[in-house]
């Protein structure tokens, strides 16, 4: 491969759920150019400012490209990777060696990149902690637990089958700025409008008249945090008016006409109050949703992190299930993941759920999908007594400004006795670490996306290959995470290559089972390949449309997708009911207990008063939570301005451009305010992942406008989401007060 001549590659973007095709044009190892690739089977031309800044971001001169050692000074200076390891290996074994003492977090780009895919787990297990966190808890569990209650596995989620559908009610997100979470599906805003052209309808449920919004049918404005009682008072309507289809979905589903029983208590008279809305609104999406020749609901992080995430979330589901319209054309779909998955791989025996198998030390939380709470890694640092966490190693995430509290993170940032941290920037959690590592270079890594393909909402298989490889002083972070691994086992001088080879032994036996063929046989089809190109190249082929190393003539190889840089197309979503099931049963049970019992909190919100302010978050374009605001500034000056409605402004008596103090139960920060009508009174918003300030940064353009942080405002404490300790992003309830006045 030459790096010397000016050239083009094919790249998929790693930074977000949309997975869009790219073309990388590349002068020696500098990316000089991205551009949409057109012809790519899932994106088909579609990008966003973040994905073609990919350029900039790797060019940015305020990367970390060499690993970093904490000197007795204090300071960092540059060092060899002899030198780093050497650091590590005298320090971390004895953290290691005492159980719980050693944590990870790794942030959400771990979850993009084929590397962390594959060889975080060795980390974790050679770490032997059961101390792990990631944003997950933050924004994303109570879907998952939902989705793993009723259908078995928290990943394996059931998708909106956007392309085919008459009828989209979408809660709590904005894919018109995100591009789409836990769904794949880019270009969004082609997809919506196809929706529109073709009859269909668009509900939006948000507290604010997003950008999604605007270009409904429907825009319900919500209050904060009352999703659950909203679907509960649509579901009550086709329990009442007798509009329940649920088609042939009964044959695997229990508990179904508890469910409708449990919502024709809650009529839009009961719930709206709550809501903010109008009951006949509720009445008319009800009546809506079901009378559509097929429909579906799709919620997202406004309905995660809030008080009732995993109701709401359940409810979507038991909205679509009571229509007919699960696992249908139009409906709610399963992907069918090239590499496999959770949800077509055979399950355990019995069949068991990733949910509160062991918990937190101090207070107590669940873990779910070998994760403990977020709202607990502040306190795991902080609290005297055995198993407290000494030392941390933190792989591409920032949690003194992704998590909630970011006062308390960082008291325990600064309370480790030892800090690892793989990332490309000395930023505010960074700061902190003893030892940085930095991965290489984004053209130096290969890129199908193992997780990701389970939200997709057609089934294409991608690959795009490395289009350089490493140079002098870069490592792969599959061999730096190989080597902590190592380090952490005690064989610090084992090679990579023979850690590589013992990954890959367990790999090949797994992938053989699956396709029903001898070891030997698959370690052959892959011995040409090392690294995660081999274990990917394992998955795709003992997976859904694999080759089964040989035994099927045109099955899916890694091979196949390097001829077909554009991806391979499998066709849209089919029906998986009920092989697709890995619950205990192999049925859905529509009324899990977990959720019953939590239905009477639920009931007592209907009657609480809220009066002031509740705080939500709002997405940017070019943002994607704290970490590309140093290479990819904002282009208006006032992108942490706290937006808030017309009424609320003239009741405080406050004017566009005052800045102001927005201050929670537990901190407060100042911004500019911006009076906006796209705001339902009674809400405010900011974005979060801001407040890029403190010393020690290496982070030029972001420190030099901060940004006001959100999360300092979160309580990771009192107010939880009652099942999975999901801290309540959204409906923080703050005050507002002018602390000076800059115009009129
Ligand atoms: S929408 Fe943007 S950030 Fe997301 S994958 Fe596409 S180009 Fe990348």
């Amino acid at each position: 491969m030459t790096t010397t001549e000016p050239r083009t590659g094919h790249r998929i973007c790693p930074l977000c759920e949309s997975t869009c095709g790219l073309i990388f044009e590349l002068d020696a190892r500098a990316v000089t150019r991205v551009t949409p690739n057109p012809a790519d089977l899932m994106s088909a031309g579609h990008s966003c400012a973040k994905g073609l800044g990919l350029g900039e971001l790797e060019a940015d001169p305020d990367r970390v490209r060499v690993p970093m050692l904490r000197t007795a000074s204090g300071e960092f200076r540059e060092a060899t990777w002899v030198e780093a390891f050497d650091e590590i290996a005298a320090r971390l074994p004895e953290f290691v060696a005492d159980p719980g003492s050693c944590a990870l977090y790794h942030g959400n780009p771990a979850a993009h990149h084929l590397d962390s895919t594959f060889y975080l787990g060795e980390l974790i297990g050679a770490l032997g902690t059961r101390n792990v966190y990631s944003p997950a808890s933050v924004d994303t569990w109570p879907k998952n637990l939902a989705h793993m209650l009723l259908y078995g596995t928290g990943l394996g989620v059931s998708l909106p089958d956007i392309d085919r559908t008459d009828y989209l009610l979408i809660l709590g997100s904005n894919p018109m700025v995100s591009n789409g979470s836990t769904v794949t599906a880019p270009g969004m805003h082609h997809r919506l409008r196809a929706l529109r052209e073709r009859g269909g309808t668009l509900v939006v449920v948000d507290p604010v008249r997003t950008r999604t919004a605007e270009v409904a049918d429907i825009h319900v404005a919500i209050r904060p945090g009352t999703d659950a009682l909203f679907l509960l008072g649509v579901v009550s309507v086709i329990a009442n008016e007798c509009l329940a289809r649920p088609g042939r979905v009964p044959e695997v589903v229990d508990g179904l006409e508890a469910a409708l029983a449990m919502a024709a208590a809650y009529p839009p008279e009961t719930a709206a109050p709550a809501c903010g809305v109008d009951p006949d609104l509720i009445r008319s999406v009800a009546r809506g949703f079901a009378g559509a020749p097929s429909a579906v609901a799709h919620s997202r992080i406004g309905t995660c992190m809030q008080e009732f995430g995993t109701l709401a979330n359940w409810l979507v589901e038991v909205l679509t299930i009571v229509t007919g319209n699960l696992d249908r054309p139009g409906g709610a779909m399963f992907a069918l993941p090239p590499s496999g998955g959770p949800n077509t791989w055979p399950t355990g025996k019995p069949p068991r759920l990733t949910f509160d198998r062991w918990r937190s030390r101090v207070r107590d939380l669940p873990e779910a999908m070998g994760e403990l709470p977020a709202v607990c890694f502040a306190e795991e640092i902080l609290t005297p007594g055995p198993g407290r966490v000494r030392a941390l190693i933190t792989l591409a995430g920032n949690p003194a400004r992704s998590l909630p509290n970011s006062a308390a993170i960082e008291r325990a940032l600064g309370a480790l006795d030892f800090m690892v941290s793989v990332d490309c920037y000395l930023n505010e959690t960074t700061r902190f670490a003893d030892v940085i590592l930095p991965p290489p270079p984004l053209a130096t890594r290969g890129h199908h996306d193992v997780t990701l393909s389970h939200f997709q909402v057609r089934n294409v298989a991608r690959y795009t290959p490395p289009l350089l490889e490493l140079a002098d002083g870069e490592l792969s972070e599959w061999q730096i995470l190989l080597r902590l691994a190592a380090i952490a086992r005690g064989v610090p001088d084992r090679s990579v290559a023979d850690l590589d080879d013992e990954v890959a032994a367990v790999a090949v036996r797994r992938a053989a089972k699956l396709a029903g063929c001898e070891p030997e046989r698959a370690a052959e089809a892959v011995r040409d390949r090392r690294g995660p190109a081999r274990l990917l190249d394992l998955r795709l082929r003992s997976g859904p449309y694999g080759d089964r190393f040989g035994g099927i003539e045109g099955g899916l190889t890694l091979a196949l997708l390097e001829a077909n840089p554009n991806g391979i197309d499998y066709g849209p979503l089919r029906s998986r009911l009920p092989e697709v099931l890995r619950t205990p049963h192999g049925r859905i049970d529509l009324m899990p207990e977990m959720i019953v019992a939590d239905l009477p909190r639920l009931r007592a919100s209907l009657t609480r008063v809220e009066d002031g302010l509740l705080l939500i978050n709002r997405r940017q374009r070019r943002g994607m939570n704290s970490w590309l605001h140093n290479a990819l500034p904002q282009p208006d000056g006032g992108q942490c301005a706290l937006l808030m409605s017309p009424v609320d402004a003239a009741a405080l008596r406050l004017i566009d451009g005052d800045q102001v103090s927005v201050t929670s139960r537990i901190a407060s920060v100042e911004a500019e305010l911006r009076i906006d009508d796209a705001l339902r009174a009674g809400v405010v918003s900011m974005p979060h992942g801001w407040g890029h300030d403190g010393p020690g940064l290496r982070m030029s353009r972001s420190a030099a406008v901060p940004g006001a942080n959100y999360n300092a405002l979160v309580d990771d404490d009192t107010d939880l989401e009652a099942l999975t300790a999901s801290p309540i992003f959204n409906g923080v309830r703050v005050t507002v007060a002018r602390t000076s006045q800059e115009h009129g």
